[in-house]
């Protein structure tokens, strides 16, 4: 739909703008609260393309994960293990600002602990992640405070009667959200801090200059501000082609309420490629990226059938074998990515700054992304 602004709307609801934060997930909502915290006098505004935010934050699984032993044993063949320490303990840490800014109830905050399961062909993997143990336990301990983080937990495995696990570390610091709760959440809270949230509010492209930033959107008109936050995470390449972010999509499926559910908890299979938890009496599966990589570096919602048949087969096989369950919705999100799991926080010209590439590990590390952004938005 292609129209330009009347009088009334230019002089009503875009005057006076101090900053636009771009997007409107969990970067974008808690970066432009913390805006207003900063600077109680600033005009923040969000502009979001969906009529709710439409990208990874309302379609996560809600794990709020910190680093299950193989992810971080992968990351560390990539990044070095103070890097990786240095990651696990933002994420920790963003995880207090997120529960801190909402408080637990709201969001369903639990603390249900997160399972790593191995299967007989994994026992390799499975010794490698059992010997460092030791040693995992005292560098978390420090981050988080917990004693004895990661612990074997093959006892466990019969109370959930899962097919072929045959080991199970579990994750005793590990939570779960409900994830519309904590948008929702989120989203009343940027309201009571005094940001305007416009939605529907596509943007085509940025232009800074001396003048400020103009906006262009796909209406076809612009808005002219001083500064503006980037927050679109995997969409970043459609506004600012350089960024060294990469668009990945995930799959995901919930069941219908399933009559006395044992699964309890977060749980990682096959390093963490799939995940799947409790929510509401269901099984909320996801993953599977891995089965075609180039095919889910995209945009794009859709779906990919081969990915959904292994999801269904993972979870009438391996999750809930021999009982009946029927698969109540399907839906996908869009992650953005690096070659290294870091995000980018940086001003990218002088009046645009981007806090983006979650990573897969936005329910965790996005509200210190989100604050960390405006600090240098600011
Ligand atoms: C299926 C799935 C499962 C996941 N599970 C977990 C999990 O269990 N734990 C965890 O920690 N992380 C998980 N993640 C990752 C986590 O959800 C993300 O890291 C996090 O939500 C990213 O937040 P964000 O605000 O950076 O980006 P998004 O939530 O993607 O928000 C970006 C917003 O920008 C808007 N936007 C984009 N382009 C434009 C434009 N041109 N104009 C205006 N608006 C625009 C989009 O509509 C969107 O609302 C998962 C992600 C997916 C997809």
């Amino acid at each position: 739909m292609q129209y330009t602004l009347s009088y009334w709307e230019r002089e009503t609801f875009y005057r006076d703008i101090d900053i636009a934060v771009i997007g409107s997930g969990i970067v974008g909502l808690t970066a432009a609260t913390h805006l207003r915290t900063l600077d109680p006098t600033l005009r923040v505004v969000v502009l979001e393309r969906g009529a709710l935010p439409v990208g990874a934050s309302t379609r996560n699984a809600g794990f709020a994960c910190f680093g299950s032993m193989t992810e971080l044993l992968d990351d560390m063949q990539i990044m070095s293990e103070d890097e990786v320490l240095t990651i696990v303990e933002k994420r920790w840490r963003g995880l207090q600002c997120l529960r801190a800014l909402t408080g637990d109830a709201q969001i369903d905050f639990q603390m249900l602990g997160g399972y790593e399961m191995f299967t007989g062909e994994e026992s390799a993997v499975f010794q490698q992640c059992a010997e460092r143990i030791p040693d995992f336990n005292q560098k978390m301990g420090r981050i988080t405070g917990h004693s004895e983080v990661y612990r074997v937990v093959d006892e466990r495995l019969p109370e959930f009667g899962f097919q072929g696990a045959e080991h199970l570390i579990l994750n005793q610091a590990e939570g779960q959200v409900h994830t519309g709760k904590m948008m929702a959440a989120l989203l009343q809270k940027a309201l009571e801090s005094g940001v305007r949230i416009f939605n529907g509010f596509e943007i085509k492209q940025l232009e800074d200059s001396s003048q400020g930033v103009e906006i262009e959107t796909t209406a076809g008109w612009t808005l002219r501000v001083p500064r503006v936050l980037v927050a679109v995470n995997g969409f970043a390449r459609q506004l600012l082609p350089t960024l060294d972010v990469q668009p990945a999509r995930n799959q995901v499926l919930i069941t219908h309420p399933i009559p006395g559910l044992p699964v309890k908890g977060c749980f990682h299979y096959d390093r963490g490629y799939f995940y799947f938890r409790n929510i509401d009496g269901r099984i909320l599966l996801g993953g599977g990226r891995n089965l075609d990589f180039e095919k889910e570096k995209t945009t794009d919602f859709g779906t990919n059938e081969l990915i959904r048949k292994a999801l269904t087969e993972l979870l009438h096989t391996v999750i809930c074998p021999g009982r009946e369950v029927a698969i109540d919705t399907w839906w996908t999100g869009i992650l953005g990515l690096g070659p290294v799991k870091k995000p980018i926080i940086q001003r990218v010209s002088p009046n645009v700054t981007v806090a983006v590439r979650l990573s897969g590990m936005g329910v965790a590390i996005g509200a210190l992304v989100g604050r960390e952004g405006a600090e240098l938005a600011l």
